[in-house]
């Protein structure tokens, strides 16, 4: 049967990282220490064997479990009876499988009964079961919850909560409210602490709440009494099981990732756990949840992407029009070549980006533990900056290029593509909710844009530059390079107009330069890098610059032809309609 990990080599590649071993150095605290677990990896060559081992069970589920069961979930969906969810039988067997195999929890310290995974091989299987089912992966996926909980939570929270993850129980985000959606700000559900119970009580609702029912939920509200804004609020942790304070009013009728049950959620002084520190909750502890959960969905939109190229290419194997495979039609062949480049495009952007991530926050727990040296300090800070950085950009690149590259299988597909009889048609209603949630795209330049602005990543792009190494790319690097100096020009020209609604306006346009620019370098390094005979990334890096080429120009030209006296006439927010 389909092993969605081995049949899949750029996995492996991704795996083999040179920056890897120090990844796995810092999270194996260099192998050594007092309490080490007798079933710790020996050294850096038994820990990739480890997650190859994992990783392969993984793909197995994935390919015989998860992808079987996909169709008849997403036809038939969850149920809610007596405000609770019920799973799809189809989601439970999915869950089931994934819990006894012991693949909850990954990233957790083995103390807690977790693999103490970093980032990189727990992305890669957030990665394997989106591709299996973009539905279920939110289910298995809110396993970022006990991250944050590890992070932040007290010791006894910790030692509470933590194991259950690797016992299979669920979890769940409750952020969003009906007037508190991008503007987490405005979050209005109420905590009050009942002197009397000696416990904190949650009033309110709840909206989009994803696995809502779940056995653990992290909740943010309002804890401080008159307050309007992101200082008022803390996060706390709801244990469903122990009470029954909150009903499931609804669940969604959605487009897409049908089997994962979006919640209505009525809150009735529902007791709840506070996490950390009082006034925290937006400013530093769902701010740290929702990056986790942006490189989820970038990791959920590879998946789809992955998903979609391989259907549209064995269709196109498939099918003849005018006496020949569809695939030998150029207009479709630039399709499926197109899809491709873009699902090798953000994966090597998700995996740069989670390397990042993996390196901080391993750093931020050893801090926790002894003081850092100064180099470590150091090294702390730059890939602190470089995980904000590039974050927004994986979300937003891999949403955006997920629907892209769905939308185009569909089209290989023809009139069958729109039918429920192929699994495209699903593929494409899943992948429209990733630009969506853990922030709209819209959002994600808001996050990314005073890195470009500030010229932090240009430098990236002048480091990325300087790892370009052989001939091969030459005429390509050359080209990169003046795009860069054609981003550096367009940030010049906008930031001198002073005017803040001008740079909101343009914002997208130059976040979205820059990350053409990077994802183009990262591709060059990673057919550099590919030692196969094939050489995998080749035809993908090429024909993504060109295509960067492309994107970038047109932006510069709008930037251009858009100056402030333009901006101001016929966009600015201020002019009244017509
Ligand atoms: C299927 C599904 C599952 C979800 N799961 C969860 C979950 O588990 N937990 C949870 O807490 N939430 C969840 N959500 C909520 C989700 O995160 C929000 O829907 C999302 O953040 C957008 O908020 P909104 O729907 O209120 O849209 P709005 O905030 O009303 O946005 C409307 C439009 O305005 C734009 N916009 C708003 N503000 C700005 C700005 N400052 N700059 C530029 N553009 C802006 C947006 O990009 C969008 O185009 C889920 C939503 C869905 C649909």
């Amino acid at each position: 049967m389909a092993n969605f990990f081995e049949d899949n080599p750029s996995l492996l590649f991704q795996l083999d990282h040179p920056l890897m071993q120090r990844i796995v150095e810092l999270k194996e605290n260099h192998f050594s220490g007092e309490n080490r677990e007798a079933y710790a990896p020996q050294d850096y060559a038994d820990a990739l064997e480890n997650y190859r081992q994992v990783l392969g069970i993984v793909g197995e589920i994935c390919g015989d479990v998860l992808a079987a069961n996909a169709e008849r979930v997403d036809a038939e969906g969850p149920t809610v009876v007596d405000g609770r969810v019920h799973y799809h039988p189809g989601t439970q067997q999915n869950h089931d499988a994934l819990a006894q195999a012991g693949l909850y929890g990954m990233s957790l310290p083995r103390e807690f009964g977790g693999l103490n995974f970093p980032m990189v091989p727990y992305v890669m299987a957030a990665e394997l079961v989106s591709r299996a089912d973009g539905g279920f992966a939110n289910i298995w996926g809110l396993q970022d919850c006990a991250e944050t909980i590890n992070e932040f939570a007290s010791d006894e929270q910790r030692r509470q909560y933590l194991p259950l993850a690797n016992q299979g129980k669920t979890f769940a985000m409750g952020l969003t409210e009906p007037d508190a959606g991008s503007d987490l700000q405005a979050v209005m559900l109420k905590a009050h602490y009942d002197e009397k119970r000696g416990t904190w009580l949650l009033n309110g609702v709840k909206r989009f709440i994803t696995n809502g029912d779940a056995d653990v939920s992290l909740v943010m509200a309002r804890s401080e009494e008159g307050t309007t804004d992101a200082r008022g609020i803390s996060l706390f942790l709801y244990d469903n099981k122990k009470t029954d304070c909150v009903r499931v009013r609804r669940i969604e009728h959605k487009m897409g990732i049908i089997g994962s049950p979006t919640c209505e959620l009525v809150f009735k002084d529902a007791p709840a756990e506070l996490v950390g520190e009082r006034k925290l909750g937006l400013i530093k502890y769902v701010m740290s949840l929702m990056n986790g959960a942006r490189l989820g969905v970038a990791a959920q939109s590879v998946g789809i992407a992955e998903a979609a190229t391989r259907e549209a290419e064995k269709y196109a194997n498939e099918r003849e029009q005018f006496g020949k495979l569809i695939k030998n039609i150029p207009a479709v062949r630039e399709m499926l070549v197109m899809m491709r480049a873009k699902t090798d495009a953000i994966r090597a952007l998700l995996y740069e980006t989670t390397r990042y991530v993996d390196i901080y926050k391993s750093l931020l727990h050893i801090q926790r533990e002894r003081t850092l040296t100064k180099e470590e300090r150091n090294e702390l800070k730059e890939y602190t900056r470089l995980a904000e950085m590039f974050t927004p950009l994986a979300k937003l690149f891999g949403s955006e290029f997920c629907n892209q590259v769905t939308y185009d299988a569909v089209q290989v597909h023809g009139g069958t593509g729109y039918m429920r009889d192929f699994p495209v048609e699903r593929l494409y209603r899943d992948a429209r909710i990733t630009n969506i949630y853990e922030g709209t795209s819209q959002l994600q330049v808001v996050a990314a844009i005073r890195s470009v602005m500030t010229g932090q990543l240009t430098q990236r792009l002048t480091f990325f530059a300087q790892q370009v190494k052989g001939e091969a790319f030459a005429a390509e690097a050359k080209l990169l390079a003046a795009l860069t100096e054609e981003l550096t020009q367009s940030i010049e020209q906008v930031q001198k107009a002073e005017n803040p609604n001008y740079i909101d306006f343009h914002a997208r346009r130059l976040v979205e330069i820059g990350g053409f620019i990077a994802i183009a370098y990262l591709l060059i390094l990673d057919s550099e890098r590919c030692t196969c005979e094939k050489n995998c990334f080749e035809q993908s890096a090429r024909r993504f610059v060109r295509y960067a080429e492309v994107q970038v120009r047109e932006r510069v030209m709008l930037i251009n032809s858009i100056t402030l006296e333009a901006y101001l006439a016929d966009y600015d927010v201020e002019t009244p309609e017509a």
